[in-house]
């Protein structure tokens, strides 16, 4: 089975723990104002015009089971850490992501997805991974529609799901945008349902990426202005979780 990869980092430090090789998967169910990886929402191949006048292509065909034995191979060479898939949304090819996997039954593996998927490939894909990265960002739904162009009702309704129906580890990751995600009643909604969860290990904010426009000129496109007034924000006092939290640098 073939995939769609936009990008392969050999020596990632923030995806996950040690040294990692992140894959990058094309297409997103949604569409984040503020997205930083915006050549990874499309599943069509696209151009990169770059300053020079070239381009390059973002975006290539990946046989599963020749990919996998590439990432064994590299993974090899690493002595703490491990391969992390990342998008756009790694589910969006599911069936790919499964062969991929099977390929490499050995190594740490991470997922990062933003839970907008079909629960049942969430928890099969949860049994073959070390750990998954959810990507929590708007309760409110109206809101999340607004910012993402889909509602919270299924990335909420699966992280359930894996918080119930799995025993595989989990991290909550979220951008700390000033405005959108950080303001009071985003917050404590958030706050609210992460103390619900039983099996959640930590949560970490990333900070807002002011590289991200620079990748929206190269795909011709503009970042949301609504976005570039919101810089990273920070955690408000009320804001307490039962379990660690850190806003990554
Ligand atoms: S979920 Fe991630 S990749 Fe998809 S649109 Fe949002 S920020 Fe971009």
């Amino acid at each position: 089975m073939t995939g769609v990869i936009f990008d392969i980092h050999e020596s990632s430090l923030h995806d996950g723990n040690g040294l990692r090789i992140t894959v990058f998967f094309k297409g997103c169910p949604l569409r984040c104002r503020w997205c930083h990886s915006p050549e990874g929402q499309s599943m069509k191949i696209e151009k990169l015009f770059l300053p020079d006048g070239t381009y390059r292509m973002a975006g290539e065909f990946y046989e599963a089971k020749k990919l996998g034995k590439y990432l064994r191979e590299t993974a090899e060479l690493i002595d703490n850490g491990g391969i992390t898939f990342s998008g756009g949304e790694p589910l969006m090819q599911g069936e790919f992501l499964l062969e991929l996997l099977n390929e490499i039954p050995d190594i740490h593996t991470i997922v990062e997805t933003c839970g907008v998927c079909d629960s049942q490939l969430l928890l099969k894909v949860a049994e073959k991974v070390s750990l998954i990265h959810y990507g929590l960002k708007i309760i409110d739904s109206r809101k999340s529609e607004f910012w993402t162009g889909c509602d919270s009702k299924t990335a909420i309704d699966n992280l359930i799901a894996l918080d119930k129906q799995s025993q595989t580890p989990y991290i909550i990751r979220m951008p700390l945008l000033a405005k959108i995600i950080d303001n009071e009643n985003n917050m404590r909604d958030l706050m609210n349902l992460i103390n619900s969860l039983d099996r959640v290990q930590k949560v970490e904010f990333l900070p807002s990426n002011s590289m991200a426009s620079a990748k929206y000129a190269l795909l011709q496109k503009e970042i949301d202005p609504l976005c570039q007034n919101c810089p990273s924000g920070k955690l408000p006092d009320f804001f307490k979780l039962k379990v660690p939290c850190e806003i990554l640098s």
